[in-house]
């Protein structure tokens, strides 16, 4: 066991601060990685705050963190797909039973015995599972992706996050050219979804409550973009998608997105807001539309989306912030302030 510099959230309401936390030494299977990136996702904000009490409650201290990018440090003996210098990534899952159906159809994501990176219990250590806003981390090497070497790091992060988290969704659906998709919220996971989409062959309208973000969605990929609070603009696009991804993260009004599918179109949620939304059975009825949500990705899956990422040179667009900007950074997230995913350039954690 060692000790790990990191940032943590005492409390659902302190801001997160510099600490150490224990990490365990590499294991036979294990890999160790130095982090060099770690992006910030709404997520991050939700369970520091405890704002998921009901499905997920906050064990503090909480490192959040779960959009990792580093190189490798050191490799247990039985590791074969690593070696230490290698560029390596981590997403929200750092183990599972690996026997269930979930796991054999390469579906971790629904593993009933699945550990998160972080607020997770340990099977190692006890505890809960620390993330990724922290200098070291050391995963079993069935939970550890390759970067593709093309890819800036900072910008790569995200994709661990909110690059599968829209991916899959997308992929399960059925995104292809000729369908005419929406993205409702654009933050860290709906611009990663208008870059997905674009290069899917999709016709993408982008739904903002940000009027300024126009010009950079049609930049990201969009060929639309509607300002979700006129109604006339709104209404326009009646009846008329195929799918629909809403990845907001506060409480909105659904039923005008469900209003804009086509027969048998579907919206699917990956925004997690704290309160639940409000739905229509005749919205759903009218139209046999469906209401779905979804959960990252597998692992396999994950490594597929970041090779797709290397053939068609997709990263996040990033804001590369030091650690000591978490707290702010958390602030301007709950503005929409972001374009389009803080990073957080984990050298910082040397000055603490
Ligand atoms: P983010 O960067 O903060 O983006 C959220 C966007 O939602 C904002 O930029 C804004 O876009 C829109 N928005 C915010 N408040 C709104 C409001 N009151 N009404 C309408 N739109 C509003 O967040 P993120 O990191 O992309 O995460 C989005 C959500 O997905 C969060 O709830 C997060 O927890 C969840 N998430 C789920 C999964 C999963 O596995 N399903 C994975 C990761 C994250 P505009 O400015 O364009 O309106
Ligand atoms: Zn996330």
């Amino acid at each position: 066991m060692y000790n790990a510099k990191a940032y943590s959230a005492g409390s659902a309401t302190s801001p997160l601060a510099s600490t150490t936390v224990a990490r365990r030494d590499p294991g036979e299977h294990d890999v160790q990685i130095e982090i060099l990136f770690c992006g910030v996702c709404h997520s991050d904000l939700h369970q520091a705050r405890n704002e998921w009490s009901g499905v997920m409650p906050t064990v503090y201290p909480c490192v959040p963190g779960h959009e990792i990018v580093g190189r490798v440090t050191r490799v247990g003996d039985a590791v074969k797909g690593f070696k230490t210098g290698d560029m390596a990534a981590v997403g929200c899952m750092v183990d599972s039973d690996r026997t269930c159906p979930e796991c054999l159809a390469g579906l971790e994501q629904f593993c009933p015995n699945l550990t998160l990176t972080y607020n997770f219990p340990d099977k190692h250590l006890g505890g809960v599972t620390y993330g990724g806003y922290s200098e070291s981390v050391v995963v079993d090497e069935g939970f550890v992706l390759h970067v593709p070497a093309t890819l800036d790091p900072a910008g790569a992060a995200p994709l661990l996050c909110a690059g599968i988290t829209t991916y899959s969704p997308m992929r399960h659906w059925g995104v292809t050219q000729g369908k005419k998709v929406g993205i409702a919220g654009l933050g860290g996971l709906g611009h990663m979804a208008v870059k997905f989409a674009h290069a899917l062959g999709a016709h993408v309208v982008v739904f903002t409550t940000s009027p300024g973000k126009r010009d950079d969605a049609l930049r990201l990929g969009a060929d639309e973009v509607v300002v979700s609070r006129d109604a006339g603009a709104m209404q326009k696009h009646s009846g008329s998608f195929d799918f629909i991804l809403d990845a907001v993260s506060a409480d909105h009004d659904i039923e005008a997105y469900i209003q804009m599918l086509r027969r048998d179109g579907n919206i699917t949620l990956v925004g997690a807001p704290e309160k639940p939304l409000s739905v229509s059975a005749f919205g759903l009825i009218m139209g046999r539309r469906s209401l779905s949500g979804s959960p990252i990705g597998g692992i396999r899956e994950t490594q597929e989306m970041l090779d797709f990422c290397g053939a068609n040179n997709i990263t996040a667009d990033v804001e590369v912030i030091p650690v000591q900007k978490v707290n702010e950074a958390y602030e301007r997230l709950l503005r929409s302030d972001v374009k389009y995913r803080f990073s957080i350039d984990m050298a910082s954690l040397g000055a603490e």
